[in-house]
């Protein structure tokens, strides 16, 4: 625990959160802000009660994670947007596992929204702004140094453990997780740990029977209004509000 670890000075500023450095040098203060963008960056907002949000449902999940033997960079909650995790070092592979067709891959292939598939997939895309993400795939990793072998057999291997706990727990809440984006990085000692987040913001997540999405895709496509959204889906999680319970 870390509970007297202090926030230092700002290593990093994301699209959505802040990283700093922390009074131990083994961890890093991550702080979730308001901002929302899409098209990377393209498009920008600043969204009520994002953050504690995707600060509180990623702090959850990565519990749920680390119950099921997928070691994690979360340490402590600080605050309901404030994280002290593990300092790692992020593996710039973009690892996106899905279970049904939606965004890039039915605009890279011809598919259509909402083909589920008959086995979850798990894809890579190198991680980069400049570049917008590629598809990559191993020769790449391997071939430019950005993962061993081992190291991305295990992305896979973590990728659908994590996606068939995150599958049933969004089933019984009914919601289906179509697809969802994860990263994990390299602790001082070379072990792979489930890094960054795991929120509606990197998910798509459907409303059983309306098929309505819970995600980030609302504000992407003008859907409505993704504060109220994400409060909804707050409440479908906890079981109650944000200033509740
Ligand atoms: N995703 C993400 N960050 C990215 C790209 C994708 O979190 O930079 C998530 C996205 O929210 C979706 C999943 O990864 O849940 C698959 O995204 P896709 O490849 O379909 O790309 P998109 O349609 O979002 O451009």
């Amino acid at each position: 625990m870390s509970k007297s670890i202090e926030r230092g000075e700002l290593l990093h500023e994301g699209k959505a959160k802040q990283v700093f450095h922390s009074s131990s040098p083994d961890h890093v203060w991550i702080h979730y802000k308001d901002d929302a963008t899409a098209f990377n960056g393209v498009k920008k907002a600043s969204i009520r009660d994002k953050g504690e949000v995707n600060a509180r449902i990623s702090a959850y999940l990565m519990e749920r994670m680390s119950s099921a033997g997928i070691p994690t960079h979360m340490d402590t909650v600080v605050s309901v947007r404030d994280h002290v995790c593990t300092k790692v070092d992020i593996i710039p592979v973009e690892v996106v596992v899905r279970n049904v067709c939606a965004g890039s891959i039915c605009r890279r292939f011809g598919l259509e929204q909402g083909k589920v598939l008959a086995e979850p997939m798990v894809e890579f895309f190198y991680k980069s702004d400049e570049l917008n993400d590629p598809p990559m795939s191993d020769v790449h990793a391997l071939q430019f140094g950005w993962a061993v072998e081992w190291e991305l057999a295990y992305l896979r291997h973590a990728a659908l453990k994590v996606n068939a706990v995150l599958q049933a727990f969004w089933d019984e809440l009914g919601v289906t997780l179509v697809d969802f984006k994860i990263e994990f990085g390299r602790d001082k000692n070379g072990h792979i740990l489930l890094a960054d987040e795991i929120t509606p913001d990197g998910s798509r997540l459907w409303e059983k029977g309306s098929n309505r999405s819970l995600d980030k895709d609302v504000f992407r496509k003008d859907l409505g209004d993704l504060g109220d959204t994400y409060r909804e889906l707050f409440k479908r999680v906890f079981g109650h509000g944000l200033t509740e319970g």
